[in-house]
Protein backbone atom coordinates (compact mmCIF):
# COMPACT_ATOMS: atom_id res chain seq x y z
CA UNK A 1 0.00 0.00 0.00
CA UNK A 2 1.43 3.63 -1.09
CA UNK A 3 1.49 6.33 1.65
CA UNK A 4 -0.95 9.08 0.91
CA UNK A 5 1.68 12.15 0.31
CA UNK A 6 5.29 11.92 -1.30
CA UNK A 7 6.33 14.30 1.75
CA UNK A 8 6.19 14.07 5.38
CA UNK A 9 7.34 16.01 8.02
CA UNK A 10 8.35 12.86 10.31
CA UNK A 11 8.83 9.23 9.27
CA UNK A 12 9.31 7.09 11.68
CA UNK A 13 10.99 3.91 10.85
CA UNK A 14 9.40 0.91 13.00
CA UNK A 15 5.88 0.61 14.53
CA UNK A 16 7.45 -0.44 18.25
CA UNK A 17 5.83 1.09 20.87
CA UNK A 18 8.54 3.90 21.39
CA UNK A 19 7.54 4.29 17.69
CA UNK A 20 4.07 4.91 18.31
CA UNK A 21 4.70 7.34 21.22
CA UNK A 22 6.91 9.34 18.61
CA UNK A 23 3.76 9.40 15.94
CA UNK A 24 1.23 10.62 18.39
CA UNK A 25 3.31 13.50 19.95
CA UNK A 26 4.28 14.52 16.65
CA UNK A 27 0.79 13.72 15.06
CA UNK A 28 -0.41 15.86 17.89
CA UNK A 29 1.51 18.90 17.69
CA UNK A 30 -0.13 19.01 14.24
CA UNK A 31 2.93 17.46 11.97
CA UNK A 32 2.16 14.96 8.95
CA UNK A 33 3.44 11.69 10.06
CA UNK A 34 4.15 8.55 8.37
CA UNK A 35 5.03 5.35 10.61
CA UNK A 36 6.61 2.19 8.74
CA UNK A 37 6.95 -1.23 10.34
CA UNK A 38 8.48 -4.32 8.75
CA UNK A 39 5.80 -6.65 10.43
CA UNK A 40 2.16 -7.19 9.46
CA UNK A 41 1.64 -5.80 13.01
CA UNK A 42 2.72 -2.81 15.31
CA UNK A 43 3.95 -3.02 18.86
CA UNK A 44 8.24 -4.68 18.51
CA UNK A 45 8.44 -6.06 21.18
CA UNK A 46 5.29 -5.08 23.33
CA UNK A 47 2.74 -7.52 21.96
CA UNK A 48 0.34 -10.13 22.99
CA UNK A 49 -0.55 -13.36 20.90
CA UNK A 50 -2.12 -16.75 20.43
CA UNK A 51 1.03 -18.86 21.07
CA UNK A 52 -0.43 -21.92 21.43
CA UNK A 53 -2.87 -23.06 18.23
CA UNK A 54 -6.48 -24.07 19.86
CA UNK A 55 -6.12 -21.97 23.12
CA UNK A 56 -7.64 -18.34 23.03
CA UNK A 57 -5.11 -17.25 25.66
CA UNK A 58 -3.35 -14.21 24.15
CA UNK A 59 0.40 -14.35 26.00
CA UNK A 60 2.16 -11.23 26.33
CA UNK A 61 5.06 -12.99 24.03
CA UNK A 62 8.07 -10.89 24.76
CA UNK A 63 8.07 -8.40 27.15
CA UNK A 64 5.22 -8.51 29.93
CA UNK A 65 6.13 -6.27 32.43
CA UNK A 66 5.87 -2.50 32.96
CA UNK A 67 7.21 -0.12 34.97
CA UNK A 68 8.92 2.60 33.66
CA UNK A 69 6.43 4.35 31.42
CA UNK A 70 5.98 7.81 33.36
CA UNK A 71 1.93 8.19 34.14
CA UNK A 72 2.28 11.86 32.69
CA UNK A 73 3.34 10.28 29.37
CA UNK A 74 -0.15 8.10 29.63
CA UNK A 75 -2.11 11.08 30.81
CA UNK A 76 -0.42 13.08 27.83
CA UNK A 77 -1.58 11.00 25.50
CA UNK A 78 -5.04 9.74 26.93
CA UNK A 79 -3.74 5.89 26.51
CA UNK A 80 -6.89 3.42 27.83
CA UNK A 81 -4.62 1.61 29.75
CA UNK A 82 -4.76 -0.12 32.68
CA UNK A 83 -1.90 -0.89 34.37
CA UNK A 84 -2.47 -2.98 37.78
CA UNK A 85 -0.28 -3.94 40.82
CA UNK A 86 1.08 -7.54 41.87
CA UNK A 87 0.08 -8.06 45.87
CA UNK A 88 3.63 -10.36 46.18
CA UNK A 89 7.04 -8.77 45.12
CA UNK A 90 8.93 -11.99 45.30
CA UNK A 91 8.84 -15.65 46.05
CA UNK A 92 12.23 -16.97 46.24
CA UNK A 93 11.84 -21.20 47.34
CA UNK A 94 15.06 -22.67 48.69
CA UNK A 95 16.16 -25.83 50.06
CA UNK A 96 18.27 -25.69 53.00
CA UNK A 97 19.61 -28.31 54.53
CA UNK A 98 17.30 -30.44 52.81
CA UNK A 99 14.50 -28.40 53.96
CA UNK A 100 12.31 -26.44 51.13
CA UNK A 101 11.49 -23.31 52.78
CA UNK A 102 11.65 -20.16 50.77
CA UNK A 103 11.64 -15.76 51.01
CA UNK A 104 8.57 -13.85 50.73
CA UNK A 105 8.28 -10.11 49.86
CA UNK A 106 5.18 -8.80 49.75
CA UNK A 107 4.09 -5.79 47.99
CA UNK A 108 3.76 -3.42 50.13
CA UNK A 109 6.12 -5.08 52.35
CA UNK A 110 4.50 -6.21 55.99
CA UNK A 111 4.98 -8.41 58.85
CA UNK A 112 4.85 -11.53 56.24
CA UNK A 113 7.97 -10.28 54.98
CA UNK A 114 9.79 -9.75 58.30
CA UNK A 115 8.95 -13.14 59.54
CA UNK A 116 9.98 -14.96 56.36
CA UNK A 117 13.68 -12.83 56.91
CA UNK A 118 13.69 -14.41 59.86
CA UNK A 119 12.78 -17.56 59.15
CA UNK A 120 15.38 -17.96 56.35
CA UNK A 121 18.29 -16.06 57.59
CA UNK A 122 18.06 -16.68 61.26
CA UNK A 123 17.17 -12.94 62.61
CA UNK A 124 16.24 -9.35 61.46
CA UNK A 125 20.37 -8.38 60.23
CA UNK A 126 19.70 -8.94 56.56
CA UNK A 127 16.32 -7.99 56.45
CA UNK A 128 17.19 -4.57 58.64
CA UNK A 129 20.47 -3.77 55.63
CA UNK A 130 17.26 -4.93 53.11
CA UNK A 131 15.30 -1.76 54.57
CA UNK A 132 18.17 0.39 54.59
CA UNK A 133 19.40 -0.29 51.09
CA UNK A 134 16.17 0.10 49.69
CA UNK A 135 15.37 3.39 51.48
CA UNK A 136 18.98 4.69 49.30
CA UNK A 137 17.72 3.65 46.43
CA UNK A 138 14.08 5.08 46.22
CA UNK A 139 16.10 8.79 47.66
CA UNK A 140 18.08 8.00 43.88
CA UNK A 141 14.58 6.95 42.27
CA UNK A 142 12.90 10.26 43.97
CA UNK A 143 15.72 12.25 41.78
CA UNK A 144 16.07 10.66 39.11
CA UNK A 145 12.30 9.91 37.62
CA UNK A 146 11.20 13.26 37.57
CA UNK A 147 14.10 14.09 35.05
CA UNK A 148 12.91 11.50 32.70
CA UNK A 149 10.47 13.77 30.66
CA UNK A 150 12.61 16.26 30.49
CA UNK A 151 16.16 17.47 28.74
CA UNK A 152 18.64 14.94 29.80
CA UNK A 153 19.86 16.60 33.84
CA UNK A 154 24.19 16.18 33.50
CA UNK A 155 24.90 13.68 35.85
CA UNK A 156 26.83 16.54 38.43
CA UNK A 157 23.13 17.78 38.61
CA UNK A 158 21.93 14.26 39.33
CA UNK A 159 24.41 13.70 41.79
CA UNK A 160 24.61 16.92 44.01
CA UNK A 161 20.94 15.94 44.56
CA UNK A 162 21.87 12.46 46.61
CA UNK A 163 23.99 11.42 49.70
CA UNK A 164 27.85 11.04 48.64
CA UNK A 165 27.64 7.68 49.71
CA UNK A 166 24.49 6.20 47.67
CA UNK A 167 26.28 7.67 44.56
CA UNK A 168 28.98 5.88 44.88
CA UNK A 169 27.56 2.88 46.23
CA UNK A 170 25.18 2.91 43.17
CA UNK A 171 26.95 4.48 40.49
CA UNK A 172 30.65 4.26 40.52
CA UNK A 173 31.18 1.00 42.50
CA UNK A 174 30.27 -2.11 40.65
CA UNK A 175 26.96 -3.37 41.92
CA UNK A 176 28.47 -6.39 43.59
CA UNK A 177 30.70 -4.93 45.82
CA UNK A 178 28.01 -2.85 47.41
CA UNK A 179 26.04 -5.88 47.69
CA UNK A 180 28.53 -7.87 49.15
CA UNK A 181 29.19 -5.20 51.61
CA UNK A 182 25.33 -4.89 52.76
CA UNK A 183 24.22 -8.32 52.78
CA UNK A 184 25.44 -11.52 53.94
CA UNK A 185 22.93 -14.12 52.96
CA UNK A 186 23.66 -16.03 49.56
CA UNK A 187 19.63 -15.79 48.85
CA UNK A 188 19.14 -12.34 49.56
CA UNK A 189 22.08 -10.60 47.94
CA UNK A 190 20.77 -12.68 44.92
CA UNK A 191 17.22 -11.28 44.98
CA UNK A 192 18.94 -7.66 45.40
CA UNK A 193 21.50 -8.56 42.37
CA UNK A 194 18.85 -10.22 39.59
CA UNK A 195 17.39 -6.48 38.76
CA UNK A 196 21.01 -6.06 37.17
CA UNK A 197 21.23 -8.93 35.60
CA UNK A 198 17.60 -8.66 33.14
CA UNK A 199 19.17 -8.74 29.61
CA UNK A 200 22.17 -7.54 30.80
CA UNK A 201 24.73 -10.07 30.40
CA UNK A 202 27.74 -9.15 33.17
CA UNK A 203 29.13 -10.38 36.40
CA UNK A 204 27.71 -8.27 39.21
CA UNK A 205 31.77 -7.11 39.52
CA UNK A 206 32.02 -5.88 36.13
CA UNK A 207 34.27 -2.95 35.78
CA UNK A 208 32.28 -1.30 33.43
CA UNK A 209 29.29 -1.17 35.47
CA UNK A 210 26.58 -2.06 32.82
CA UNK A 211 25.25 -4.09 35.59
CA UNK A 212 24.84 -1.03 37.55
CA UNK A 213 23.26 0.61 35.01
CA UNK A 214 20.99 -2.48 34.67
CA UNK A 215 19.45 -2.37 38.35
CA UNK A 216 18.83 1.66 38.27
CA UNK A 217 16.88 1.42 35.25
CA UNK A 218 14.97 -1.54 37.37
CA UNK A 219 14.06 0.51 40.26
CA UNK A 220 13.39 3.94 39.30
CA UNK A 221 10.22 3.41 37.16
CA UNK A 222 7.69 6.08 38.17
CA UNK A 223 10.17 6.90 41.49
CA UNK A 224 8.59 3.71 42.96
CA UNK A 225 10.18 1.09 40.81
CA UNK A 226 6.85 -0.89 41.08
CA UNK A 227 6.53 -3.28 38.07
CA UNK A 228 2.93 -3.51 37.11
CA UNK A 229 1.07 -5.86 34.86
CA UNK A 230 -0.96 -4.76 31.87
CA UNK A 231 -4.47 -5.89 31.70
CA UNK A 232 -5.05 -7.50 28.38
CA UNK A 233 -1.74 -8.34 28.44
CA UNK A 234 1.61 -6.48 26.47
CA UNK A 235 -0.22 -5.96 23.54
CA UNK A 236 -2.66 -3.48 25.06
CA UNK A 237 -0.07 -0.97 25.18
CA UNK A 238 0.47 -1.01 21.89
CA UNK A 239 -2.72 -1.16 21.08
CA UNK A 240 -3.41 1.88 22.99
CA UNK A 241 -0.54 3.17 21.11
CA UNK A 242 -1.52 2.49 17.86
CA UNK A 243 -5.07 4.49 18.59
CA UNK A 244 -3.79 7.57 19.63
CA UNK A 245 -1.21 7.81 16.86
CA UNK A 246 -4.09 7.18 14.48
CA UNK A 247 -6.51 9.39 16.14
CA UNK A 248 -3.90 12.38 15.88
CA UNK A 249 -3.81 12.02 12.30
CA UNK A 250 -0.69 9.68 12.02
CA UNK A 251 -0.29 7.05 9.13
CA UNK A 252 0.66 3.98 9.97
CA UNK A 253 2.01 1.30 7.19
CA UNK A 254 2.75 -2.32 8.51
CA UNK A 255 4.57 -5.21 5.99
CA UNK A 256 6.52 -2.27 4.99
CA UNK A 257 10.44 -3.33 5.37
CA UNK A 258 12.61 0.47 5.52
CA UNK A 259 15.41 -1.18 2.86
CA UNK A 260 17.38 2.31 3.27
CA UNK A 261 17.75 5.80 4.24
CA UNK A 262 19.77 8.60 2.16
CA UNK A 263 19.81 11.24 4.53
CA UNK A 264 21.57 14.95 4.29
CA UNK A 265 21.14 17.54 7.31
CA UNK A 266 18.31 19.46 5.51
CA UNK A 267 16.54 15.91 5.09
CA UNK A 268 15.96 12.57 4.00
CA UNK A 269 14.59 9.92 1.42
CA UNK A 270 13.20 6.75 2.85
CA UNK A 271 13.25 3.32 0.93
CA UNK A 272 10.78 0.96 1.35
CA UNK A 273 9.61 -2.80 0.34
CA UNK A 274 5.99 -3.89 0.56
CA UNK A 275 4.21 -6.50 -1.60
CA UNK A 276 3.43 -3.98 -4.72
CA UNK A 277 7.42 -3.27 -5.11
CA UNK A 278 9.60 -0.53 -3.92
CA UNK A 279 8.46 2.46 -2.92
CA UNK A 280 10.30 5.99 -1.76
CA UNK A 281 9.01 8.97 0.29
CA UNK A 282 11.29 12.21 1.78
CA UNK A 283 10.87 13.37 5.17
CA UNK A 284 12.04 16.60 7.15
CA UNK A 285 12.84 14.45 9.68
CA UNK A 286 13.21 10.37 9.93
CA UNK A 287 12.88 9.03 13.45
CA UNK A 288 14.57 5.27 13.78
CA UNK A 289 12.77 3.01 15.91
CA UNK A 290 15.40 0.10 14.81
CA UNK A 291 18.40 -0.07 16.98
CA UNK A 292 21.07 2.17 16.27
CA UNK A 293 23.07 -0.82 15.03
CA UNK A 294 20.62 -1.84 12.71
CA UNK A 295 19.78 2.43 11.94
CA UNK A 296 23.46 2.18 10.62
CA UNK A 297 23.01 -0.21 7.73
CA UNK A 298 19.89 1.40 6.56
CA UNK A 299 22.07 4.58 6.50
CA UNK A 300 24.40 2.63 4.08
CA UNK A 301 27.31 1.81 6.36
CA UNK A 302 27.43 -2.10 6.24
CA UNK A 303 27.51 -4.35 8.54
CA UNK A 304 29.76 -4.22 11.81
CA UNK A 305 29.54 -7.68 13.54
CA UNK A 306 32.45 -6.32 16.25
CA UNK A 307 29.94 -3.77 17.21
CA UNK A 308 27.06 -6.00 17.08
CA UNK A 309 24.86 -5.76 20.73
CA UNK A 310 24.70 -9.36 22.28
CA UNK A 311 21.49 -10.27 23.82
CA UNK A 312 21.35 -13.02 26.62
CA UNK A 313 18.35 -14.45 27.46
CA UNK A 314 15.97 -17.48 27.65
CA UNK A 315 12.56 -16.90 27.59
CA UNK A 316 9.83 -19.42 27.78
CA UNK A 317 6.20 -18.81 27.52
CA UNK A 318 3.81 -21.69 29.14
CA UNK A 319 -0.08 -22.46 29.46
CA UNK A 320 -0.94 -24.76 31.99
CA UNK A 321 -3.86 -26.61 33.30
CA UNK A 322 -3.01 -25.88 36.80
CA UNK A 323 -0.46 -24.49 38.39
CA UNK A 324 1.84 -27.00 40.48
CA UNK A 325 2.17 -27.14 43.98
CA UNK A 326 5.34 -26.66 45.85
CA UNK A 327 7.53 -28.43 48.11
CA UNK A 328 7.56 -25.93 50.62
CA UNK A 329 4.12 -26.04 50.95
CA UNK A 330 3.38 -22.44 50.30
CA UNK A 331 0.33 -21.61 48.45
CA UNK A 332 0.99 -21.79 44.48
CA UNK A 333 -1.52 -18.61 44.13
CA UNK A 334 1.15 -16.85 46.28
CA UNK A 335 4.46 -17.69 45.11
CA UNK A 336 3.69 -17.72 41.86
CA UNK A 337 1.66 -14.10 42.28
CA UNK A 338 5.11 -11.83 42.32
CA UNK A 339 8.32 -12.53 40.45
CA UNK A 340 9.51 -16.37 41.39
CA UNK A 341 13.59 -16.36 41.50
CA UNK A 342 14.96 -19.69 40.38
CA UNK A 343 18.69 -20.46 40.96
CA UNK A 344 19.66 -16.61 41.26
CA UNK A 345 21.30 -17.16 44.64
CA UNK A 346 24.30 -14.83 44.36
CA UNK A 347 27.16 -17.12 44.41
CA UNK A 348 24.87 -19.17 41.63
CA UNK A 349 24.48 -15.98 39.59
CA UNK A 350 28.55 -15.69 39.66
CA UNK A 351 28.29 -18.97 38.76
CA UNK A 352 26.38 -18.84 35.62
CA UNK A 353 28.46 -15.79 34.61
CA UNK A 354 31.75 -17.99 34.54
CA UNK A 355 30.31 -21.04 32.74
CA UNK A 356 28.26 -18.56 29.99
CA UNK A 357 31.44 -16.79 29.73
CA UNK A 358 33.79 -19.52 29.03
CA UNK A 359 31.45 -20.69 26.68
CA UNK A 360 29.01 -22.93 28.35
CA UNK A 361 24.85 -23.35 28.74
CA UNK A 362 25.20 -22.84 32.87
CA UNK A 363 25.09 -26.18 34.81
CA UNK A 364 22.42 -24.17 36.90
CA UNK A 365 20.58 -21.43 35.18
CA UNK A 366 19.16 -18.25 37.15
CA UNK A 367 15.92 -17.18 36.03
CA UNK A 368 12.62 -15.86 37.10
CA UNK A 369 8.73 -17.01 36.17
CA UNK A 370 6.42 -14.71 36.38
CA UNK A 371 2.18 -15.49 36.10
CA UNK A 372 0.19 -12.70 34.20
CA UNK A 373 -3.35 -14.76 34.48
CA UNK A 374 -3.33 -14.67 38.70
CA UNK A 375 -3.25 -11.00 38.96
CA UNK A 376 -4.92 -10.59 35.24
CA UNK A 377 -7.43 -13.62 33.79
CA UNK A 378 -8.41 -11.41 31.18
CA UNK A 379 -5.91 -13.01 28.57
CA UNK A 380 -6.83 -16.31 29.20
CA UNK A 381 -10.47 -15.86 27.38
CA UNK A 382 -12.75 -18.39 27.83
CA UNK A 383 -10.00 -21.03 28.77
CA UNK A 384 -10.86 -24.00 30.97
CA UNK A 385 -10.70 -23.29 34.68
CA UNK A 386 -7.86 -23.50 36.71
CA UNK A 387 -5.85 -22.52 33.28
CA UNK A 388 -2.66 -20.09 34.09
CA UNK A 389 -0.26 -18.59 31.48
CA UNK A 390 3.74 -19.05 32.85
CA UNK A 391 6.44 -17.13 31.62
CA UNK A 392 10.32 -17.55 32.19
CA UNK A 393 12.76 -15.21 31.82
CA UNK A 394 16.38 -16.71 32.25
CA UNK A 395 19.62 -15.04 32.64
CA UNK A 396 23.12 -15.75 31.47
CA UNK A 397 22.72 -17.13 28.34
CA UNK A 398 24.09 -15.19 25.46
CA UNK A 399 23.84 -16.14 21.78
CA UNK A 400 27.11 -16.75 21.46
CA UNK A 401 26.42 -20.08 23.25
CA UNK A 402 23.60 -20.88 20.61
CA UNK A 403 25.57 -20.17 17.78
CA UNK A 404 27.66 -23.68 16.99
CA UNK A 405 24.22 -26.02 17.25
CA UNK A 406 21.12 -24.18 18.20
CA UNK A 407 18.84 -26.87 18.21
CA UNK A 408 21.02 -28.97 21.11
CA UNK A 409 21.95 -25.81 23.19
CA UNK A 410 18.47 -24.38 23.51
CA UNK A 411 17.26 -28.30 24.32
CA UNK A 412 19.92 -28.24 27.06
CA UNK A 413 18.90 -24.67 28.15
CA UNK A 414 15.20 -25.34 28.19
CA UNK A 415 16.08 -28.72 30.23
CA UNK A 416 18.34 -26.62 33.08
CA UNK A 417 15.69 -23.48 33.10
CA UNK A 418 13.01 -26.65 33.52
CA UNK A 419 15.21 -28.22 36.16
CA UNK A 420 15.77 -25.04 38.46
CA UNK A 421 12.05 -25.00 38.22
CA UNK A 422 11.12 -28.73 39.18
CA UNK A 423 13.43 -28.85 41.96
CA UNK A 424 11.00 -26.61 44.46
CA UNK A 425 7.64 -28.45 43.41
CA UNK A 426 6.13 -31.71 44.02
CA UNK A 427 3.97 -31.49 40.21
CA UNK A 428 6.58 -31.37 37.55
CA UNK A 429 5.69 -28.50 35.60
CA UNK A 430 5.50 -30.67 32.30
CA UNK A 431 2.78 -32.67 33.99
CA UNK A 432 0.73 -28.90 34.26
CA UNK A 433 1.36 -27.66 30.72
CA UNK A 434 -1.94 -27.84 28.43
CA UNK A 435 -1.32 -29.30 24.96
CA UNK A 436 -2.42 -27.11 21.83
CA UNK A 437 -4.47 -28.66 19.06
CA UNK A 438 -2.01 -30.99 17.91
CA UNK A 439 -1.57 -32.26 21.16
CA UNK A 440 1.97 -30.94 21.99
CA UNK A 441 2.60 -29.48 24.86
CA UNK A 442 2.23 -25.58 25.54
CA UNK A 443 5.71 -24.31 25.77
CA UNK A 444 7.15 -22.21 23.64
CA UNK A 445 11.16 -20.69 24.17
CA UNK A 446 13.12 -17.94 22.06
CA UNK A 447 16.90 -17.73 22.26
CA UNK A 448 18.48 -14.53 21.41
CA UNK A 449 18.74 -15.77 17.69
CA UNK A 450 14.53 -16.30 18.18
CA UNK A 451 14.25 -12.65 19.10
CA UNK A 452 16.67 -11.59 16.49
CA UNK A 453 14.93 -13.41 13.84
CA UNK A 454 11.16 -12.22 14.88
CA UNK A 455 11.94 -8.91 15.98
CA UNK A 456 15.13 -7.51 14.08
CA UNK A 457 16.68 -6.73 17.60
CA UNK A 458 20.27 -7.39 16.69
CA UNK A 459 22.17 -10.11 18.24
CA UNK A 460 18.36 -10.05 20.30
CA UNK A 461 19.14 -7.75 22.21
CA UNK A 462 16.17 -6.34 24.19
CA UNK A 463 17.37 -3.29 24.69
CA UNK A 464 18.78 -2.23 21.16
CA UNK A 465 22.48 -2.30 23.01
CA UNK A 466 23.51 -1.80 26.87
CA UNK A 467 21.99 0.79 29.02
CA UNK A 468 23.58 3.68 29.05
CA UNK A 469 23.19 6.18 32.53
CA UNK A 470 19.72 8.36 31.98
CA UNK A 471 21.83 11.70 32.58
CA UNK A 472 24.63 13.11 30.43
CA UNK A 473 27.97 12.61 31.18
CA UNK A 474 30.60 14.88 31.92
CA UNK A 475 32.00 16.81 28.32
CA UNK A 476 28.68 15.30 26.55
CA UNK A 477 27.78 18.12 23.88
CA UNK A 478 24.70 19.25 24.38
CA UNK A 479 24.34 21.91 21.92
CA UNK A 480 21.63 20.47 19.90
CA UNK A 481 18.39 19.34 20.60
CA UNK A 482 18.93 15.92 19.63
CA UNK A 483 21.90 15.80 22.06
CA UNK A 484 20.10 17.55 24.79
CA UNK A 485 17.19 15.04 24.58
CA UNK A 486 20.04 12.09 24.09
CA UNK A 487 18.73 11.14 20.47
CA UNK A 488 21.02 12.17 17.94
CA UNK A 489 23.38 10.28 15.03
CA UNK A 490 25.64 11.36 13.01
CA UNK A 491 23.65 12.95 10.41
CA UNK A 492 20.48 16.37 11.62
CA UNK A 493 17.57 14.49 10.02
CA UNK A 494 18.03 11.69 11.66
CA UNK A 495 16.77 10.69 14.93
CA UNK A 496 16.95 7.46 17.00
CA UNK A 497 13.27 7.04 19.04
CA UNK A 498 13.56 3.80 20.39
CA UNK A 499 15.29 1.44 22.99
CA UNK A 500 18.80 2.45 21.64
CA UNK A 501 17.93 5.90 22.66
CA UNK A 502 19.89 6.99 25.72
CA UNK A 503 17.08 6.68 28.20
CA UNK A 504 14.89 4.33 25.56
CA UNK A 505 15.52 0.68 27.15
CA UNK A 506 12.63 -1.41 28.05
CA UNK A 507 8.61 -0.44 27.62
CA UNK A 508 8.81 3.15 28.74
CA UNK A 509 7.52 5.22 25.62
CA UNK A 510 11.05 7.56 26.75
CA UNK A 511 12.50 7.21 23.43
CA UNK A 512 9.80 8.32 21.44
CA UNK A 513 9.14 11.21 23.72
CA UNK A 514 12.72 12.20 23.96
CA UNK A 515 12.82 12.21 19.51
CA UNK A 516 9.42 14.06 19.53
CA UNK A 517 10.54 16.68 21.92
CA UNK A 518 13.63 17.04 20.12
CA UNK A 519 11.97 17.30 16.60
CA UNK A 520 9.38 20.02 18.67
CA UNK A 521 12.11 21.86 19.80
CA UNK A 522 13.96 21.80 16.35
CA UNK A 523 11.33 23.87 14.20
C1 LIG B 1 11.81 -11.40 25.58
C2 LIG B 1 11.76 -9.97 26.03
C3 LIG B 1 11.26 -9.66 27.28
C4 LIG B 1 11.24 -8.34 27.71
N1 LIG B 1 10.63 -8.04 28.90
C5 LIG B 1 10.43 -6.73 29.21
C6 LIG B 1 9.54 -6.38 30.27
O1 LIG B 1 8.90 -7.23 30.88
N2 LIG B 1 9.40 -5.07 30.56
C7 LIG B 1 10.07 -4.09 29.86
O2 LIG B 1 9.92 -2.92 30.20
N3 LIG B 1 10.87 -4.40 28.83
C8 LIG B 1 11.03 -5.69 28.46
N4 LIG B 1 11.76 -6.01 27.36
C9 LIG B 1 12.43 -4.93 26.62
C10 LIG B 1 11.43 -4.13 25.81
O3 LIG B 1 10.45 -4.97 25.27
C11 LIG B 1 12.11 -3.36 24.69
O4 LIG B 1 13.18 -2.61 25.21
C12 LIG B 1 11.13 -2.42 24.02
O5 LIG B 1 9.91 -3.08 23.71
C13 LIG B 1 11.72 -1.84 22.77
O6 LIG B 1 10.75 -1.02 22.17
P1 LIG B 1 11.06 -0.18 20.89
O7 LIG B 1 9.77 0.40 20.43
O8 LIG B 1 12.16 0.77 21.15
O9 LIG B 1 11.64 -1.21 19.82
P2 LIG B 1 11.06 -2.57 19.23
O10 LIG B 1 10.01 -3.12 20.09
O11 LIG B 1 12.26 -3.40 18.91
O12 LIG B 1 10.36 -2.10 17.88
C14 LIG B 1 11.12 -1.81 16.72
C15 LIG B 1 10.22 -2.03 15.53
O13 LIG B 1 10.95 -1.74 14.33
C16 LIG B 1 10.58 -2.70 13.36
N5 LIG B 1 11.62 -2.76 12.34
C17 LIG B 1 12.86 -3.30 12.44
N6 LIG B 1 13.52 -3.15 11.28
C18 LIG B 1 12.70 -2.49 10.44
C19 LIG B 1 12.80 -2.03 9.09
N7 LIG B 1 13.90 -2.22 8.36
N8 LIG B 1 11.74 -1.39 8.55
C20 LIG B 1 10.60 -1.18 9.26
N9 LIG B 1 10.45 -1.60 10.53
C21 LIG B 1 11.49 -2.24 11.11
C22 LIG B 1 10.45 -3.97 14.16
O14 LIG B 1 9.71 -4.97 13.47
C23 LIG B 1 9.74 -3.47 15.40
O15 LIG B 1 8.34 -3.48 15.28
C24 LIG B 1 11.75 -7.32 26.88
C25 LIG B 1 12.20 -7.62 25.60
C26 LIG B 1 12.21 -8.94 25.16
C27 LIG B 1 12.67 -9.23 23.77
Amino acid sequence: MSAQRRAYDVVVVGAGHNGLVAAAYLARAGLSVLVLERLDHTGGAAVSARAFSGHPARLSRYSYLVSLMPQRLIADLGLDLRLASRSVASFTPTVRDGRPGGLLVERPEGARTAESFRRLTGGSVEHEAWDRFYAEVGELAAVVAPTLLEPLPLEREVRDQVTPGIWRDFVTTPLGETIEARFADDTVRGVVATDALIGTFASLRDPSLVQNRCFLYHLVGNGTGEWRVPVGGMGSVTDALTRAAIDAGAEILTTAGVSGIHAGDGGAEVGWDDADGPHRVEARHVLSNVAPWVLRILLGEGEDPASKPVGSQLKINMLLERLPRLRSGVDPEVAFAGTLHLAEDYSQLEAAYDDAAAGRVPAVLPGEIYCHSLTDPSILGDAAAGTHTLTYFGVHTPAHLFDADPVAAKDLAVRRAIESLDQHLVDPIESCLATDAYGRPCLEAKIPQDIERDLAMPGGHIFHGDLDWPWAPHRTRLDTPAQQWGVQTDVDSVLVCGSGSRRGGAVSGLGGHSAAQAVLASI
